[in-house]
């Protein structure tokens, strides 16, 4: 049997800061595969390297050294032009702080990524509703951010990270700014996805949220200290 091409495959990866000639590494020799339908939390203490990492595996940024394949392709000094119609069709972002435009409703903010792709605005209202359905907010279409819950706003902003559909969804600290009720509907929504065939990856310092992974890996000064 020939063994599936995995998601993501980091070999020996080291990513240097240089700020006013002090240079900071941020991530120090990481190799790792990721197969598609993981569920996977990165976990480890502030400056540990989480973001970085999550940078490179969600190709918003080149490595240093080392190599970085992702679904077959060398990624690792691709320019920021071809990272983003990677990142287009592919990965779905998260974040902690949610960044929705705060005078645009749901609706809009869940749209936004269709309207790059040039699709009519018909299309794109259904879409939204379908995406505002999957997280349980189809009464919320025309709030504004502020009219909304930090929960509520953190679903609206899986929705559009779901809007086109990604088969790989990256969230950096997603619960890190809500309620631990609201924390704990997100991370069933996040398990529903990965049932639903998405990769996920989760960076997170909280073990609580990291039990809903099925796979943990631990970062500690850059670089990987623990994988179960
Ligand atoms: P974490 O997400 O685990 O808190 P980060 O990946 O954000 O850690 O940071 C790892 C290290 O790299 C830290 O020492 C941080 O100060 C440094 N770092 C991260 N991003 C930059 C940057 N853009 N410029 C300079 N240093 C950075
Ligand atoms: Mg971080």
């Amino acid at each position: 049997m020939v063994k599936q091409q995995p998601l993501l495959r980091i070999s020996h990866v080291n990513k240097i800061f240089k700020m006013d000639g002090v240079e900071v590494k941020a991530l120090d020799d990481i190799s790792l595969e990721i197969q598609k339908g993981e569920f996977l939390a990165i976990m480890g203490p502030s400056g540990s390297g989480k973001s970085t990492l999550m940078y490179l595996i969600g190709c918003l940024d080149n490595p240093t050294s080392g190599e970085i394949i992702f679904n077959g392709q060398n990624i690792s000094s691709l320019k920021e032009e071809a990272l983003a119609g990677i990142r287009n069709r592919g990965i779905g972002f998260i974040f902690q702080m949610f960044n929705l435009l705060p005078r645009t409703t749901s609706l809009a903010n869940i749209e936004l990524p269709l309207i790059y792709s040039g699709i009519h605005k018909n299309e794109r209202d259904k879409k939204a509703l379908v995406a505002l359905e999957t997280v349980g907010l189809v009464n919320r279409s025309k709030h504004f951010p502020s009219q909304l819950s930090g929960g509520q706003q953190q679903r609206v902003a899986i929705a559009r990270a779901l809007i086109n559909d990604p088969p790989l969804i990256v969230a950096d600290e997603p619960t890190g700014n809500i309620d631990s009720k609201s924390a704990k509907e997100i991370m069933e929504l996040l398990t529903n996805l990965n049932k639903k065939g998405h990769t996920i990856i989760l960076v997170t310092h909280d073990p609580e949220i990291a039990s809903y992974a099925k796979r943990q890996i631990m970062v500690r000064d850059g670089r990987i200290v623990g994988d179960r």
